[in-house]
C-alpha cells in the first residue's frame, strides 16, 4: 500500500482535548452544555449513533438526555417536543435522531429546532450560513471531513475537489465548505453515474470524497496518483463493514486514504460535541 492512512481517531482526540478543556472552562463560570437527543421508535442504526453521542458527552463533561418518543408519535406531537425543547433554558443543544418513523417529516422537524440549539447543523438557518459563507454551525459530518483534509497539510486554494455524492447532510453543505476556501469544486450524483461520466470525474479529482452508500462504487484504478480520498460510505457486506472506494487498489494509487471503519466516523462525533459547546457559549453570551 502506497497510500498513508488517513485514520480519524488520531484527530478526534485532539480535537476532543480542545472541547474538554473548554467544557472544564465553562463549567467554571457555571454553564454546563445540555445536549438532548429526541429519538422516536427505535432504529438499530442510530442506537448505535446514540451511544457514542452519549459516550462522548460524558467523557468531554457535557450532560447528555436521550428523550424516547413512541413509533406511533404523531408529527404534531414530535413538533410539540422539539417546542418544549427549545423554550427550556437548560436545554443548549437538541438533537431529532435520524431516520424517524415513516409517516412523519423529517424535514419539517429539524426545521422546528432553534438554529440556535441545533447543534446537527440542520435547520434550514444553520444551512443558509453554509452558503452566505459564514458557518455557525455546520454539518457535522461535513465539518469532519474538512478537519481530514486539513490534516493532511493540503493547500486547498484552486485544487480539483471531486465530490460524490449530494445529500443534504454531507455532499452539499460540504462543497460549499470547501468552495469557500477556493477550493475548484465539483459535485456528482446519481445523474452523472447515469451518464457514464463518473470515472471521467474522479479520475481528475486531487481531492475525492465520496458519500453514496454503496460498496464499490468507486474503483481504485479511477484514483488520480497522489490523490487524498475521503470514504464516508458505510456499507455492510457480509460480516465486514466497507465504505464506497475499492479500498485496496485505491491506497496503491492514493497519497492519502481513509480506512473504513475509522476513518471519517470518530469525527462526526466529535464535530457534534464541538458545535454542542459552541451553541452552549453562543447562548450564554461567552461564544
Ligand atoms: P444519502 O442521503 O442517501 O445520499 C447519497 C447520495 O449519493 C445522494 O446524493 C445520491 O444521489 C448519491 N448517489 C446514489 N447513487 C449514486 C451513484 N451511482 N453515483 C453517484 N452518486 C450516487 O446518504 P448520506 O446521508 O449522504 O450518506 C452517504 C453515506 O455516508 C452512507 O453510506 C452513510 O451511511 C454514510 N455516512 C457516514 C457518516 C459517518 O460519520 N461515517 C455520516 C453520514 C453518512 P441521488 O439523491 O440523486 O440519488
Amino acid at each position: 500500500m502506497a497510500a498513508q492512512l488517513l485514520k480519524g481517531a488520531p484527530i478526534a482526540e485532539r480535537i476532543r482535548e480542545e472541547i474538554a478543556a473548554e467544557v472544564a472552562a465553562l463549567r467554571g463560570k457555571g454553564v454546563t452544555p445540555l445536549l438532548v437527543a429526541i429519538q422516536v421508535g427505535e432504529n438499530p442504526a442510530s442506537a448505535v449513533y446514540v451511544g457514542q453521542q452519549q459516550k462522548a458527552a460524558e467523557k468531554l463533561g457535557v450532560s447528555y438526555r436521550l428523550h424516547n418518543l413512541p413509533e406511533d408519535a404523531t408529527q404534531q406531537a414530535v413538533a410539540d417536543f422539539i417546542g418544549k425543547m427549545n423554550g427550556d433554558p437548560e436545554v443548549t443543544g437538541i438533537i431529532l435522531q435520524m431516520p424517524v418513523p415513516q409517516g412523519l417529516n423529517a424535514r419539517e422537524l429539524q426545521a422546528l429546532i432553534d438554529p440556535a440549539k441545533d447543534v446537527e447543523g440542520v435547520s434550514p438557518a444553520n444551512m443558509g450560513w453554509v452558503v452566505f459563507g459564514r458557518p455557525t454551525l455546520a454539518p457535522c459530518t461535513a465539518l469532519g471531513v474538512v478537519e481530514l483534509i486539513n490534516s493532511t497539510g493540503v493547500n486547498l486554494y484552486g485544487k480539483e475537489v471531486v465530490i460524490v455524492g449530494h445529500s443534504d447532510i454531507v455532499g452539499k453543505p460540504l462543497a460549499l465548505l470547501l468552495l469557500d476556501k477556493f477550493a475548484t469544486t465539483t459535485v456528482c450524483h446519481i445523474g452523472t453515474g447515469e451518464r457514464g461520466v463518473l470515472p471521467d470525474h474522479v479520475k481528475g479529482a486531487e481531492i475525492l470524497v465520496v458519500a453514496v452508500g454503496k460498496a464499490g462504487l468507486i474503483k481504485g484504478e479511477w484514483i488520480k496518483e497522489g490523490a487524498i480520498v475521503v470514504d464516508v460510505g458505510i456499507n455492510r457486506v457480509g460480516d465486514k463493514i466497507v465504505g464506497d472506494v475499492e479500498f485496496e487498489p485505491a491506497a496503491e494509487r492514493a497519497a492519502y486514504i481513509t480506512p473504513v471503519p475509522g476513518g471519517v466516523g470518530p469525527l462526526t462525533v466529535t464535530m457534534l460535541m464541538k458545535n454542542t459547546v459552541a451553541a452552549a457559549k453562543q447562548q450564554k453570551g461567552l461564544g
